[in-house]
């Protein structure tokens, strides 16, 4: 068993160190604003009067506060006590701002784990919970047992923005879903079509398009977007076009769906109308790449 200290006691902070309890750990919490421990301390936390005295109660603080201002604030008061011990934050930011709290932390003789929640608080410690770490690889791989009583744990590697950058990556292609769900769903119901009829139709086309993915992936990887093209550039300019135009005459905003629209624009003017629409990944790419 381990001594572990929790700081932040929001939603998921609670959860995190509600499981670690359960799992029989000597827990230490401390939380900005008094009095979110009582229910924790009637479970057996003990709860630290400072940040500072939290991290010197454990070997290992986990830190989930609400953002990096927040994380930083709490850096900066536990500052004389972080030396010799691991901080593992799982505070959402990105991947620049975990590389400048690495440093930080390294300053101040910490070892240092940024870490990514892909789960809500109800899921922690479940079957589907997953927590993506980056950072220093000693410290994972002496808590990695304990760390994945929270989650399954992925290790990503020693840039400490790697988590993060993965984190994001996975909410983005998440909010890419949803945001062809509202598309979707929007134009259904401009003529009183129930979102939860149209989904019995909608769910099972979504889930089989996800079958797309894997070759799309095969083409950015290669470079070569002619590969097998069954479904070519050309005709799903057309259809996109056509879907945004009875967007427009079914009186629907066509907000979502423009940007991707414009893209195909683009790549079809570059002569690529045989090629297939994972061709416009070398437009979103190159905006890094021409630092746009
Ligand atoms: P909550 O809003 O429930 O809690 C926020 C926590 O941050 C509180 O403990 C709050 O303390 C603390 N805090 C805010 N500002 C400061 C500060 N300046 N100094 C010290 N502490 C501060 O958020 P959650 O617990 O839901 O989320 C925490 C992190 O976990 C976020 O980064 C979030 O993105 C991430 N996350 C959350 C998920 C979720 O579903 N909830 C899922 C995956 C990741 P106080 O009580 O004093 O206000």
């Amino acid at each position: 068993m381990a001594n572990i200290s929790i700081i932040g006691l929001g939603a998921m902070g609670q959860a995190l160190a509600a499981r670690f309890l359960q799992q029989g750990h000597t827990i230490t919490v401390w939380n900005r604003t008094p009095g979110k421990a009582v229910a924790l301390a009637a479970k057996g936390a003990h709860e630290a009067a400072s940040a500072a005295d939290a991290v010197a109660a454990s070997d290992i603080t986990v830190m989930c506060v609400l953002d990096y201002a927040a994380a930083d604030a709490v850096i900066v008061s536990a500052a004389s006590t972080l030396s010799g011990r691991v901080l593992v934050n799982l505070t959402n930011g990105t991947p620049a701002q975990a590389r400048v709290t690495a440093e930080r932390t390294a300053g101040l003789g910490a070892a240092y784990l940024d870490g990514g929640i892909m789960a809500t608080p109800p899921m922690i410690g479940g079957e589907y919970a997953l927590i993506l770490y980056s950072g220093s690889k000693p410290a994972f791989d002496a808590h990695a047992g304990t760390l994945q009583e929270l989650g399954a744990a992925n290790y990503l590697g020693g840039d400490a923005g790697l988590a993060s950058l993965h984190d994001l990556a996975l909410l983005s292609g998440m909010y890419g879903l949803f945001a062809g769900f509202f598309h979707a769903t929007a134009l259904v119901d401009s003529e009183g079509i129930r979102a939860g009829a149209f989904f019995k139709l909608l769910g099972p086309w979504m889930s089989a398009m996800m079958g797309e993915l894997p070759g799309y992936a095969e083409k950015i990887d290669s470079g070569n977007h002619g590969i097998n093209v069954v479904s070519n550039l050309g005709m799903q300019t057309a259809s996109l076009d056509n879907i945004l135009t009875a967007t427009k005459e079914q009186g629907v905003a066509t907000d979502l769906l423009d940007p991707l629209l414009e893209l195909f624009r683009q790549r079809l003017a570059t002569g690529s109308a045989d090629e297939d629409i994972s061709g416009i990944f070398e437009l979103v790419r190159r905006k890094r790449i021409a630092g746009g």
